[in-house]
């Protein structure tokens, strides 16, 4: 299938050929006609299937359709409601590039930023607007916006917005949005709390589900390292510095986490970036462009501060400490191997997160190949075994093998860093 096929406007076929894009990925193919056709949508897709593009072009199609280039101040058209200011500003920046041969404006509504500035740019109004549900709430209590103007709304992820607790600002919003409207909903996962809020929200919608739910990517390889949860630090920043890799994102629970091992990297003399929810949205931007553009090798982040990162290439994901939930082991690797591009995930997994393994391997209902040389004593990864509480770090030591005699396992420093002994892990800000 060609997107000359999808009934899309040559303004919208020119900023995709643009884009280098030559046909369209599954989720845009099913959901573009029937966006255009004005219905509803329930869409199962996964970020990195495209599915920013599958909405972004039928709704700015719609919008242009009977734009009112003269109309002072532009009333908004179009709502798109995303879990995290990072996503807001990626789906922004997508609909400004599909958008570029259109007269079309948009805007974006994050926390983290003035209000101020963002009331004076509503007052000059737009067609289109990316909030996260928090931010847009401020302006609509403070009566800087109106949405009775609304033709589309678009939910992005909200799965992930239904974790992060913003069920009561959605619904508070959805109460200012006209009856009648288009609603196109998107979600990586479909349990329960999506499909009641799915029920009270769309019309009669055209259900797509791509690929199978809860699948990784086939271009992914995946690992997992059995190691003690003290012998995380020194493994990781040997393996980022022996294979010289250059982009690696590393994922922790905590923000405490984030921030402890970035630093630790640091003294181990690899470059580093933290990306968390307590950040300044100046650091976190700072934080995520210096990692892009390749001034720092590892980015240390949180599920949420990292959901819906797009970032082109991306060859490593390590996960550091395993998800609690394990559909986000998904959505961790899922930030490598996108749109077609291959890449590796890591897992290294202490015998306490063992059940957490389990967990993740019977929701893809297979096993990740184990690596046996790991370079430490083995670990033996019992998944059926019932939670434990995470020990203290316990140094076991590196038994570098690629240095060394086999049979002598020696304590770290098999590479040029300065792995140094871990801390106890802190319960303090222990939150993502
Ligand atoms: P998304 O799932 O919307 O976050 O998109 C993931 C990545 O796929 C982004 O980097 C897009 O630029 C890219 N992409 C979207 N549509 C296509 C397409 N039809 N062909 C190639 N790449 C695409």
């Amino acid at each position: 299938m060609s997107f000359d096929s999808l009934g899309l406007s040559d303004a919208l076929l020119k900023a995709v050929a643009d884009q280098g894009y030559s046909t369209p990925t599954p989720v845009q193919s099913k959901a573009i006609p029937p966006i255009l056709a004005g219905k509803d949508i329930i869409a199962g897709a996964q970020t990195g299937t495209g599915k920013t593009a599958g909405f972004s072009l039928p709704l700015l199609q719609r919008l242009a359709e009977n734009v009112d280039i003269k109309a002072r101040p532009r009333k908004i058209r179009a709502l798109v409601l995303v879990p995290t200011r990072e996503l807001a500003a990626q789906v922004h920046e997508s609909i400004t590039i599909y958008g570029k041969y259109l007269p079309l404006q948009t805007q974006v509504i994050i926390g983290g930023a003035s209000i101020n500035m963002q009331t004076r740019m509503l007052r000059h109004g737009c067609d289109i607007v990316v909030a996260t549900p928090g931010r847009l709430m401020d302006h609509v209590n403070q009566k800087n916006i109106s949405l009775s103007n609304v033709e589309i709304l678009v939910l992005d992820e909200a799965d992930r917005m239904l974790d992060m607790g913003f069920l009561p600002e959605i619904r508070r919003i959805l109460a200012f949005l006209p009856k009648n409207r288009q609603s196109l909903l998107f979600s990586a996962t479909m349990p329960g709390t999506i499909k009641s809020l799915a029920a009270t929200i769309l019309n009669n919608p055209v259900e797509i589900e791509i690929a199978k739910q809860n699948i990784t990517a086939d271009n992914v390889s995946e690992q997992v390292y059995g190691i003690a949860q003290g012998n995380k630090r020194e493994c990781l920043s040997y393996l980022i510095g022996s294979n010289n890799w250059k982009q690696v994102l590393v994922f922790v629970r905590t923000k405490h986490g984030a921030d402890r091992l970035q630093k630790q990297l640091i003294k181990d003399g690899i470059s580093a970036a933290a990306l968390h929810g307590d950040k300044t949205q100046g650091a976190r931007t700072k934080a995520l462009e210096y990692f892009k553009t390749g001034k720092v090798a590892a980015l240390v982040a949180t599920d949420i501060a990292a959901r819906g990162l797009d970032i082109e290439e991306l060859p490593h994901v390590v996960n550091f400490d395993l998800p609690q939930v394990a559909e986000d082991y998904v959505h961790r690797i899922g930030r490598t191997g996108r749109a077609g591009s291959s890449g590796a995930a890591l897992s290294l997994v202490s015998p306490e997160e063992a059940h957490l393994l389990g967990a993740i391997e019977k929701l893809l209902k297979r096993q990740i190949p184990r690596v046996s040389d790991t370079g430490y004593e083995p670990i033996l990864l019992n998944v059926a075994a019932a939670p434990k509480k995470i020990a203290p770090a316990k140094i076991s030591g590196r038994k570098d093998y690629r240095h060394t005699d086999k049979k002598t396992p020696q304590r770290g420093n098999g590479t040029s860093y300065n792995p140094r002994s871990d801390k106890p892990k802190s319960r303090a800000n222990s939150r993502p």
